[in-house]
């Protein structure tokens, strides 16, 4: 059999098992609107959940940027691709994470895979959340360590996998914050506690959480953990409207890993369009919250009641992703199909995004009352 003649067969397999992915033939890129085949929805499938990718202020920024530092950064940060708006975006975010140090890098996925597998080696244990992102399972793949995997959110579970390698040195926990597949949130305050009694290293992915909670400054500051974290990352591709990814922590970790991170290394650098306009959503969020994280917030509690009013079932969720999870891939299949018909576009998520096939509706802060009521009543005529 050839790899060609393999990789056919596969090809069919995953369309008898209803996971085929095809990338959807979208015009232009997607706002609060998104023209999808033609004709336009209301968009419910963005991580762009302040609408800040097309915040006119922010594209003047990156505009600006454009003009004053040109198209692309030239090579990698640690040869000539630095500048000093580079130098500005990490004061800054350090700033709002209340943090000593921040590196800026590539992207969220580039992030967890530098991190982790520069910070762990095969001797180490990284434990993790069962429903983390592909990114975090990546890196550790990656840096060769033990994985050990928890049950969700499940702290008994954890604590017996900790009892057992208690006397282990190297060993990192790992968890997302806000979990982008449930909506549901990690349980902060217990895992700071655990780190203390089992002493390890304790890093969080805040991707969905930066921009909308704790002010903006993510759920480790609405939890007032903020000392307890040693590494702090995050997205600017989602609620900041940008990006790339921050990795806020003390200035040994960040000085390890400018030396040894061979995603930071190898790679040529952020271009300056993206820095600019990642700076300004920063001082966004962090000046407006009432503006934009509180608004999306309050859409979120109006949402949830418009739901359980009509008996839709959106699991755990505490933020703005709703997760309505079907009975197999045909099924979400169809009602994705259904409620774009009835003019919305909800994410559909399978194998081996999430262990249950589902539409994962996210909200975003410019709906209005009436988006929100249009949404449930469309969700109501396909359950
Ligand atoms: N972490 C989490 C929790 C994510 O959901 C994502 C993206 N979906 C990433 C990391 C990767 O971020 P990026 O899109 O910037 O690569």
């Amino acid at each position: 059999m050839t790899v060609y003649s393999q990789i056919s067969d596969e090809l069919k397999q995953i369309k008898s098992n209803g996971l085929y992915r095809k990338i959807p033939a979208i015009a232009k890129t997607a706002n609060k609107f998104i023209e999808i085949n033609g004709s336009v929805k209301l968009n419910c499938a963005s991580n762009d959940y302040l609408g800040l990718s097309h915040n006119s202020q922010v594209k003047e920024a990156s505009i600006k940027a454009i003009e004053t530092y040109g198209n692309s950064s030239g090579s990698s940060r640690v040869v000539c691709g630095n500048y000093d708006l580079f130098d500005k975006l990490e004061q800054e975010m350090a700033k709002f994470k209340n943090c000593e140090s921040c590196l800026v890098v590539n992207t969220g996925f580039m992030a967890n895979l530098l991190i982790i597998s520069t910070l762990a080696c095969p001797d180490s244990i990284i434990f993790t959340d069962k429903l983390n992102h592909a990114s975090i399972y990546d890196g550790i793949k990656l840096s060769g360590a033990k994985m050990l995997r928890y049950k969700h959110n499940d702290i008994d579970h954890l604590k017996i996998l900790l009892k057992k390698y208690a006397e282990h040195s190297k060993k990192i926990l790992v968890t997302d914050t806000l979990f982008s597949m449930d909506g549901d949130k990690a349980k902060l305050k217990e895992l700071s506690d655990l780190k203390y009694k089992y002493n390890f290293l304790l890093m969080v992915d805040e991707a969905h959480a930066t921009g909308i909670f704790g002010k903006g400054k993510g759920l480790v500051h609405e939890e007032g953990v903020e000392r307890d974290i040693d590494i702090n990352m995050g997205t600017f591709s989602k609620a900041l409207g940008g990006f790339g990814a921050y990795v806020c922590a003390d200035k040994t970790i960040i000085e390890y890993l400018v030396n040894k991170g061979r995603g930071l290394i190898f790679t040529t650098s952020l271009p300056p369009a993206v820095i600019g306009g990642n700076l300004k959503s920063l001082e966004i969020v962090s000046q407006q919250h009432e503006k934009y994280g509180k608004k999306l917030l309050d859409h979120c509690s109006i949402f949830k009641d418009l739901l359980t009013k009509e008996n839709i079932d959106c699991g755990e969720t505490e933020s703005q992703i709703f997760p309505i999870v079907f009975k197999n891939n045909n099924s979400v299949m169809e009602a994705q199909r259904r409620l774009l018909k009835s003019g919305i576009y909800a994410a559909l998520a399978r194998r081996p995004s999430v262990p249950t096939p589902r539409l994962r509706i996210s909200l975003r802060a410019d709906f209005t009352k009436e988006d929100l009521v249009k949404i449930v009543r469309c969700l109501k005529q396909i359950i």
